[in-house]
């Protein structure tokens, strides 16, 4: 029996990249995926998303077309079926993308569940279809599931279709009248800024006392407001503790409330997937249900790795490739490790937000020496050419010693796309003066972080 360099579990953007990244480094590679190629993001998340959010923009702009010296008679409608159709087919394309990535690079990939099944004399044992396979690595990359509040109707709802997952909401065919979603989080707050610019009457109940988690206050102000405007509505502090077939019933601190709903989206995060993976046998360390790595993605077992929403650390699409890479590095005896406080986070709501690193009081509370400098997008001649809402805004969070840039909250148009600009001088530790010495192109929006930049003595 041959025996491979590395066994993949899990097709998602951890496993498809790592697997990659190995097989072009000499490694030989087999890949197990269950289901489609690209996991959550590709087929069920940030793709699909992204694909209906873009039909919302265009739509809000025929909306308001006026305000743009355009004239569009008939406003028409967002036809759902349509959008899903086009959806459809992005994923399929991008799927389509994946296979060939891994069949160019080399990898071998069998679509089933595998597990881990023996790991003696440093080689592992996987068995997938009655068949076992051996491997000198095993990287984990089994990804994440939707997670569910345990209350009244909650099942029923789940069985019956009208409680929807982060993952049946993308294939929903019409345009519920009335949605409520459970969780202001991202997946919360990104749907029902879509459900809303398409026509539902959406309300968000959230736990907390603030929408978008830890995201900065000011930001989530912003933001909060711009979709109030669009019509959403948020119940905060609110906790549900029945779903009907017409409503979701909640208690805030003024008593019991009920809201109709013609659907039902749970968004109340996301666990990372570790069952039947033999995890348990080989005494895995796990914390919170996710399994626990090091900055090089080892577990506590030699040559097991994990990557991706599985390790519970960052739950997004562009750590899981980075961690691939880092696992795949440390098999291959590179040097490389993770920097968690470099990772950009994006919303991509109207208005969008991208974020990254310390807010001013994490960074205070971590013991640094933080301050912080706002600006109004209107800084930037683009932004106002561009918008009718001027809103948005620019934070930066610096190291006062250290004169280094350790944090932006950025909410505005195109926020998604410069936050990287950011999170790279955060990665690379760019001191301000240098910073100030960088050419920005112009008219952009990102022009406000120079503008804020320049705020900092
Ligand atoms: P989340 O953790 O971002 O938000 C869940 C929200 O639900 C939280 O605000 C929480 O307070 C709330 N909540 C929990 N229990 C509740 C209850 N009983 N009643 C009311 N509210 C309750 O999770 P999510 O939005 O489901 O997203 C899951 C994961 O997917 C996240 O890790 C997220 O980062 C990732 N994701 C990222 C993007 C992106 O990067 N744009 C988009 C979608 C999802």
């Amino acid at each position: 029996m041959s025996v491979y360099d590395l066994i993949v579990l899990g097709g998602g953007p951890a496993g498809y990249n790592a697997a990659a990244c190995a097989a072009k480094n000499g490694m030989s590679v087999l890949l197990f995926e269950k289901k489609e190629l690209g996991g959550t993001c590709l087929n069920v998340g940030c793709i699909p998303s992204k694909a209906f959010l873009n039909s919302a923009k265009i739509f809000n702009y025929v909306k308001h077309s006026e305000s743009y010296g355009i004239n569009v008679e008939n406003k028409g409608f967002l036809s759902q079926a349509d959008v899903v159709a086009r959806k459809n087919k992005v994923v399929k394309r991008l799927v389509t993308g994946v296979k060939a990535q891994l069949k160019g690079a080399g990898v071998e990939v069998v679509k089933e569940m595998a597990k881990i099944v023996k790991n003696e004399n440093g080689l592992f044992a996987v068995s997938a279809a009655e068949t076992e396979y051996l491997a000198k690595n095993i990287l984990l990359a089994a990804g994440s599931v939707p997670a569910y509040i345990d209350v009244r109707g909650v099942n029923n709802g789940l069985i019956s279709g009208h409680i929807m997952s982060n993952v049946t909401i993308f294939d929903l065919q019409f345009i519920p009248d009335s949605l409520v979603v459970i969780g202001g989080g991202v997946i919360g707050l990104e749907l029902a800024s879509y459900f809303a610019s398409a026509g539902s009457k959406v309300t968000v109940i959230e736990a907390m006392p603030k929408i978008a988690g830890a995201t900065d206050e000011a930001v989530t102000a912003v933001l909060q407001k711009a979709l109030e405007k669009q019509g959403v509505e948020f119940k905060l502090s609110a906790k549900v503790f029945e779903v009907t077939d017409e409503s979701v019933e909640y208690e805030d601190a003024e008593g019991k409330h009920s809201a109709p709903a013609d659907k039902v989206l749970m968004a109340v995060g996301r666990k990372a997937f570790t069952d039947d993976l033999g995890l348990e046998a080989l005494n895995v360390e796990m914390q919170r249900g996710a399994v626990v790595t090091d900055a090089h993605m080892r577990t506590n077992i030699k040559g097991l790795y994990a990557a991706g929403d599985i390790n519970g650390k960052s739950m997004l699409a562009h750590t899981a490739y980075r961690e691939g890479e880092v696992a795949v590095n440390d098999m291959l005896g590179h040097a490389d490790d993770m920097n968690y406080n470099a990772i950009p986070a994006v919303i991509y709501t109207t208005p969008e937000v991208g974020t990254v690193g310390y807010t001013l009081d994490s960074a205070q509370k971590a013991g640094i020496n933080a301050k912080e400098v706002t600006l109004s997008l209107m800084y930037s001649g683009r932004y106002i050419a561009e918008n009718t809402d001027y809103t948005g805004i620019c934070k930066l969070v610096y190291d006062a010693d250290e004169s280094t840039l350790i944090g932006a909250h950025i909410v505005g148009s195109y926020a998604s796309e410069y936050i990287v600009a950011v999170s790279n001088l955060i990665d690379l530790a760019v001191p301000v003066d240098r910073i100030k010495k960088l050419v920005f192109p112009h008219p952009t929006v990102v022009e406000v972080v120079r503008e804020a930049i320049f705020e900092i003595e």
